[in-house]
């Protein structure tokens, strides 16, 4: 059992890799501003209010709490706002990572799993499948905010003084089997959630951006990861991390996805089977700055992990979501 603080663990990935920790007996202590997060949605560990930037309290927390690892959640997500506020996203991103990564290195813990994003590789239509060592070539504040941290991981462990995993994570999507919890950013702007608000009846309809594109059907193509599947997977980066410590540091970065792409016609269509529900497509133009196709070459966290996606089937992925989403206000 390992003491791991988890900052942003009251947002969607974080809150179900909290339950995922938990069952595998670890002890965890949740540290989130509540800016995106919903402090209901933190139903293992301890938690406490605060931001990243807080260098203070992070100080204090270090000091109090034996911590073994951490695993860094918390950041700023929405792409489209990155590109009107960048200043937020560097501000929160950036130098709220510096400051944790500070206070770490200062209380001398030394490993950490950090969230990280396909939107590190950018627009890259020309390749089927993206790799782990493709060139970075971010197209948002958002991709150079996580792009930026990997940097400074990938230098502090050249340092000696950290451990690092860095998780590149693809289309987040699903919910807890259990409907205990699930995705609820405000406002939405997910492709899964707001199909299945149009099968509740809470949009008049699912709008298709691009029909242009250069894929079989001319809609985007997506690699769906369910977020069960991505809390495992962190499970098993932090336990690696302290099961095989390095002493000279280490830094290492993984796409977490499926290898399998869907189109948003595919997801629409599923979704409409799963719920059995008809509900209204309107094709519009596309939206800027969405690639035309993001899929991810999984084969790296297979083996380094030895972990694979279980729950991440389009059908599955669907009902799960479905099961939350059908139930919520
Ligand atoms: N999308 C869409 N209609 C919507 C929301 C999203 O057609 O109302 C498309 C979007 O253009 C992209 C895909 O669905 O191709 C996934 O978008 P999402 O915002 O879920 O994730 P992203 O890939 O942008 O991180």
């Amino acid at each position: 059992m390992a003491r791991i603080l988890v900052p942003g663990g009251a947002g969607f990935i974080g809150s179900h890799t909290v339950l995922a920790l938990s069952e595998a007996g670890h002890d965890i202590i949740v540290y989130d501003d509540l800016s995106n997060g919903h402090a209901d949605s933190v139903l293992a560990g301890t938690f406490i209010e605060g931001s990243i930037l807080d260098s203070a309290k992070l100080d204090v927390l270090f000091k109090e709490q034996a911590i073994d690892a951490v695993i860094h959640f918390a950041a700023f997500i929405e792409a489209g706002e990155s590109v009107k506020s960048p200043m937020t996203f560097y501000k929160n991103n950036v130098a709220g990572s510096l400051t944790l990564l500070q206070a770490m290195a200062k209380h001398n813990v030394r490993n950490i799993v950090f969230s990280s994003t396909a939107a590190v590789y950018g627009q890259r239509d020309d390749l089927d499948l993206l790799s782990e060592e493709i060139t970075k070539q971010p197209i948002n504040p958002y991709g150079h905010s996580k792009w930026m941290v990997e940097c400074m991981l990938r230098d502090m462990a050249t340092t000696g003084a950290i451990n690092a995993i860095a998780l590149r994570y693809f289309n987040a999507a699903g919910s807890d089997p259990e409907g205990r919890i699930g995705e609820r950013h405000e406002p939405e702007t997910h492709l899964i959630p707001l199909i299945l608000d149009a099968a509740r009846g809470k949009r008049p309809n699912i709008k298709i951006f691009g029909t242009d594109y250069a894929t079989p059907d001319g809609t985007c193509i997506r690699d769906y990861i369910h977020v069960v599947d991505l809390a495992r997977a962190h499970v098993r980066a932090v336990e690696l991390l302290l099961e095989r410590p390095s002493k000279t540091g280490s830094y290492d970065a993984m796409n977490l996805g499926t290898s399998q792409g869907y189109s948003v016609r595919e997801v629409i269509d599923a979704a409409k089977q799963v719920t059995g529900i008809d509900f209204e497509v309107i094709e519009e133009g596309r939206r800027p700055g969405d690639p035309g196709k993001l899929v991810a070459d999984a084969s790296k966290v297979a083996a380094d992990l030895n972990w694979q996606a279980e729950r991440s089937d389009l059908r599955t992925l669907l009902e799960d979501t479905w099961a939350f989403r059908r139930n919520l206000d």
